[in-house]
């Protein structure tokens, strides 16, 4: 047992999760003095804080977002350095989810608790994998928190698009993908696979594509998809946010097949009402498997779920013996990644 009780120091407020001692939030969902941010997705880096204390790649996508607005202060922590405030240390931890993602990991007078941010724990070319530490609380989130969730392997998804770009030479293979990670994972995992023609891209991924590479990710060439041609663009791949996929933009494109990649694309039915063709089941979030993994792995007595289906993954903790239970957060669960209507509206 840790010697302090730890909800007496980290506490859910209005404003999101609120470490006491240390005089700072995790991704807060609305504008504060003092941030710490584990990832750059809408739904955990929010623009307006003052001071602003995530990884670099974090904090370098949210000047590339944000602009003035990412911070007044932003204040780099590398994985596994560790900076005191206030008597907490706090250090972070990669999370596999989109580059710079990171877990926050928070120790006061003997007690460790991870706030784990979103995370998945398959190989990802673009990010650190997910990194495991004990702790005495972890927080997780939930998006696919129910056992029907189980992500196949990223390869059968990827050779199912490739298929598609083989088979129909003469339409384009229009894939929607999430600005922040996903797009980026997607190229990726394709020229993995040895698809090196040069893949196309809408205008709204160009900025993220850029910092990637930039961060030293490598994606092969990229096109702009806006200005070329029918005849061009005939047989090759053309990545878009889910937004385009119905837009007047995907006119210019040849017959397009549509496919979207995202984790609910398990779903029938948001398969349909996105109009995808070939839906792709590739997710940056954990699956079922990969958070049940998770929780055996990194051994805490104590789970607290903040977003998706938390009762689901709190009745099978309770069910192992730990202590788990629900945090209302409020402004979670729209990762743009996965699918929040806002998100896409600005992509
Ligand atoms: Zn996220
Ligand atoms: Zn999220």
């Amino acid at each position: 047992m840790p010697s302090v009780a730890p909800e007496s120091w980290l506490k859910v407020t209005e404003r999101g999760l609120y470490c006491e001692p240390g005089g700072f939030y995790v991704d807060p969902h609305r504008p504060v003095e003092r941030a710490v941010v584990t990832h750059g997705h809408a739904d955990h880096a929010r623009p307006g804080n003052r001071a602003v204390l995530a990884t670099p790649e974090t904090l370098a996508i949210m000047r590339r977002r944000y602009g003035d607005q990412a911070g007044e202060d932003l204040q780099p922590l590398a994985y596994g350095e560790e900076r005191t405030i206030g008597g907490v240390t706090l250090s972070f931890l990669p999370a596999g989810h989109v580059l710079g993602s990171a877990q926050a990991v928070l120790e006061w007078q003997g007690c460790r608790i991870i706030v784990s941010g979103d995370y998945k724990r398959r190989t990802d070319p673009t990010c650190a994998p997910f990194e495991v530490m004990p702790c005495d609380v972890f927080i997780t989130e939930a998006t696919f928190g129910l056992p029907v969730f189980r992500h196949p392997p990223d390869e059968g998804e990827i050779a199912k698009l490739l298929t598609a770009q083989r088979q129909f030479p003469e339409r384009a293979v229009l894939v929607g993908a999430y600005s922040l990670g996903k797009a980026q994972r997607v190229i990726a995992l394709l020229r993995r696979a040895g698809y090196d023609r040069p893949l196309y891209i809408h205008g709204a991924l160009q900025g993220l594509c850029d910092l990637y590479r930039d961060l030293g990710v490598d994606l092969g060439e990229l096109r702009p998809a806006t200005g070329a041609s029918k005849a061009e663009l005939a047989g090759e791949i053309v990545l878009a946010p889910p937004s385009a996929l119905a837009d007047r933009w995907s006119r210019r494109l040849p017959d397009p097949l549509t496919a979207m990649a995202s984790g609910w694309m398990r779903v029938r039915a948001r398969a349909k009402q996105r109009g995808a063709e070939l839906p792709l089941i590739l997710s940056d979030h954990a699956d079922w498997d990969e958070l049940v993994q998770t929780l055996e792995d990194v051994g805490a007595p104590e789970v607290w779920v903040t977003h998706g289906n938390e009762e689901a993954l709190v009745h099978y903790a309770t069910g192992r013996g730990i202590r788990a239970r629900a945090l209302a957060l409020i402004g979670r669960g729209e990762d743009e990644q996965e699918g929040s209507p806002a998100e896409e509206a600005k992509a």
